[in-house]
């Protein structure tokens, strides 16, 4: 059997395989209909719990006190009734370890009643506390063993909710997860916390405008993009197995050059797929909104309306668990890989960012009288100050390994971190400043050419160049990648806003405010004093070009390019100082997630080259032998009856063999000294600067005989089929 029959058997399947039917009656059974069938939300406890109760839970909810526990056992036994209704037999508390994945354990509700039949019981206690044996979760050096008791702790704003298996169902409960020491091991815990510090701060700013006191929350929306290639072809691809990448493939003659696929019509079968991917979220309680194709082909875009930051954070786990598990079903396999195809382009998560209360509405949305754009401005240039004041925090938080080959690719915004504030608001932060005057409440706004209250709703950013970017009601954070947990980003930008608007509070404060024209005059003064330090973050140009690095060095701003050059910023006594301020994180659990995002990135970055040694010897080499020996066998049999045929192509094939089996043997002793790093930062550099770059030279001679070697011959699937084909 030559070694291409894996792959063309792959295309063969492929094209008899029909598409999947759902099994959805979508007439009788319209998927809005199925709203939030699997949750435990406000309504249903509403409904199933007694008044005293409910009443409780909702100020536990809305207040973040902790949970008493005879309101816990209520909830427990309402949860467990309407839960069994549903077939549910066992509960798992759900966390979020700081691998960014999402972890589980799963008890029974029924234990044995003593007299040989079983009981459903589910206590108070066990809904709101559980306690996994995490040990095996990284905690970068915050847990022993012997201390390896975790906790996990039900975040009541995020509700439970049932997961569906043709076998049986699952209640989920939404956890943090913490040490026996009471530091957080999770991404869940400080998402938390810095809603709290954000809404502390934010009401101090709010007094002023009399619209502070109900919580005022952060919120989120993701926009998720994927890629879906055929099951068929993922399987025969290591790579995409192991690293959910293609570590090799020559670019495919037709590439997305010709835009066709963007907003294009959706294939029929990756349609089918949506309907039931949006169905299951939609009885989640997560509102998927829109769908489309993406740029590169096989890409694919699904955004839902957005929601509370936590609550966000939980639902866009599930969202990416939901497109896994549902391609399955298709015969297809989701990619949430922020790079699976060199060349074409990579899949990011916009994060959608904005904060707003009942009360106060959206915070950052102009509003329609001066009063509300004299606080929309406040805000605005808080966001300003704090985003030149932590770039190099954001570039950390979206750092990871598959992530850098994105970043900066002329697809998505580069690493330096800017602020793109469309041209109007810029002219009227700059009008501001040339002495424009912003007035408060009833008196008219008196900026010379009184724009203010008509800032328009959609101020119109179509520049997809910018990682943070106004776009009419909220800021859009770019740089974040498609496989990465939205906790981390939601808790840099809930933290670093929580600290400008200390800033502005603590000058609104210190300033006489008595009457509007005073506070419009305040406000001013803080507008000016944060353009004057802060504009050289704000850049409303084409973020993709080369002129805007150099103009970005001229501005001094940081331009930490990959991984290694930004995990570590956290270690910086700056942010030990700033998240211990606001409560957010202390200097242990700083350290900790250094470590284990440090570590991920070596781990990542081995996974990889042990597979491209792998792969080339075992997969590329023997197809480049095989056809090598096809040609010396050809030219011989030529030669003996009297033909001098060329030899061009064998000594191309020749070359390359030679110049593969050298490179793959230097990446080998390369990773023999790989342990001789003295610490996990001088590791991250050495994989970057010596492994990375060896195994781009193999990929070079692999994809060149990709594009030499006989088809017939060539094991693995190519990019046109893996791209085109579904
Ligand atoms: P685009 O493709 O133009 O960026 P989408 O419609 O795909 O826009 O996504 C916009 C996202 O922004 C949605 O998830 C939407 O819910 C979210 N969004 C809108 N308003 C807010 C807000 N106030 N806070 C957070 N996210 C918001
Ligand atoms: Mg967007």
């Amino acid at each position: 059997m030559s070694g291409n029959s894996a792959r063309l058997n792959a295309i063969a399947s492929i094209i008899t395989t029909p598409i999947v039917e759902s099994g959805f009656d979508f007439v009788s059974s319209p998927t809005s209909s199925v709203w939030g069938e699997n949750v435990f939300s406000l309504d249903k406890m509403e409904q199933r719990l007694p008044k005293a109760i409910f009443k409780s839970l909702k100020k536990t909810i809305m207040s973040g006190q902790p949970l008493d526990i005879t309101t816990a056992d209520a909830v427990a036994e309402a949860i467990k009734t309407w839960a069994i209704t549903k077939g549910v037999t066992h509960y798992a508390h759900v966390f979020y370890p700081l691998t960014g994945l999402t972890a589980e354990k799963h008890d029974s509700f029924f234990d044995p009643d003593g007299d040989g039949g079983t009981i459903a019981t589910f206590a108070g206690k066990a809904l709101i506390q559980g306690e996994p044996d995490g040990s095996s979760f990284p905690n970068g050096g915050i847990r022993q063993t012997f201390e390896a008791r975790g906790y996990t702790i039900w975040d009541v704003t995020s509700p439970a909710y049932i997961i569906e298996n043709p076998n049986g169902t699952t209640l989920c409960i939404p956890t943090a997860f913490v040490s026996w020491t009471g530091e957080a091991l999770d991404k869940k815990t400080p998402v938390l916390r810095s809603m709290q510090a954000l809404n502390s701060q934010t009401q101090r700013v709010l007094k002023f405008f009399g619209t502070d006191g109900p919580f005022v929350s952060a919120t989120a929306g993701a926009e998720q993009e994927y890629f879906l290639v055929d099951n068929h072809f993922y399987y025969a691809r290591p790579d995409l197995l192991a690293c959910g990448r293609t570590l090799f493939g020559a670019p495919p003659p037709k590439g997305q050059e010709f835009d066709d696929h963007y907003f294009g019509a959706i294939p029929e079968r990756v349609q089918a797929f949506m309907f039931e991917v949006e169905r299951e979220c939609f009885k989640l309680g997560i509102p998927a909104k829109t769908r489309h194709n993406e740029v590169a082909p096989g890409q694919f875009e699904l955004a839902p309306v957005f929601e509370f930051a936590n609550v966000a954070t939980d639902h866009q786990q599930l969202v990416m668990t939901t497109l896994k598990k549902v391609a399955t079903k298709y015969g297809m396999v989701c990619l949430l890989h922020e790079k699976p195809f060199a060349g074409v382009n990579g899949s990011g998560k916009h994060v959608n960012f904005s904060m707003g209360s009942s009360k106060a509405g959206n915070l950052f949305d102009p509003g329609d009288t001066p009063a509300e754009n004299t606080q929309f401005i406040v805000f605005c240039a808080a966001m300003v100050s704090a985003v030149y004041k932590h770039a190099k925090l954001l570039r950390s938080v979206v750092a990871s390994a598959s992530n850098d080959h994105r970043l900066g690719a002329n697809e998505a915004p580069p690493a330096i971190l800017s602020v793109f504030l469309g041209a109007e608001l810029n002219e009227i932060m700059e009008s501001i400043v040339n002495g424009g005057q912003v007035t408060s409440r009833k008196a008219p706004l008196n900026l010379g050419v009184d724009v203010l209250p008509q800032i328009p709703k959609d101020s119109g950013d179509r520049n997809r160049t910018s990682p943070m970017a106004f776009t009419g009601n909220r800021f859009e954070f770019r740089a974040v990648g498609s496989n990465q947990s939205i906790a981390g980003p939601m808790v840099a930008m809930n933290t670093i806003m929580a600290e400008a608007l200390d800033e502005a509070a603590t000058m609104l404060e210190a300033s006489d405010t008595s009457t509007p024209e005073l506070l419009g005059k305040a406000v001013s003064d803080y507008v000016k004093k944060v353009w004057t330090q802060c504009s050289s973050v704000v850049f409303n140009g084409d973020g993709y070009s080369d002129e805007w690095q150099a103009e970005a060095a001229r501005r001094g701003l940081p331009n930490l390019v990959t991984t290694p050059d930004a995990v570590g910023v956290i270690k910086e006594q700056r942010y030990t100082d700033l998240f211990a301020k606001y409560g957010v994180l202390s200097e242990r659990e700083l350290d900790s997630r250094y470590e284990v995002y440090a570590e991920q990135y070596v781990h990542a970055v081995n996974v990889e080259s042990n597979l491209v040694v792998e792969m080339a010897r075992t997969m590329v080499l023997p197809a480049a032998v095989r056809y090598q020996g096809e040609l010396a066998s050809s030219l011989a049999n030529l030669k003996a009856i009297g033909i001098e045929s060329d030899h061009t192509t064998i000594l191309q094939v020749t070359d390359l063999i030679g110049s593969l089996q050298d490179s793959v043997a230097e990446l080998v002793a390369l990773k023999a000294n790989e342990n001789d790093a003295a610490d996990v930062s001088a590791h991250c550099h050495f994989v970057k600067d010596l492994i990375l770059p060896k195994m781009l030279e193999i990929r070079k001679a692999v994809d060149a005989l990709e594009d030499i070697v006989a088809d017939d011959l060539w094991p693995l699937p190519t990019y046109q089929e893996m791209l085109f084909i579904r």
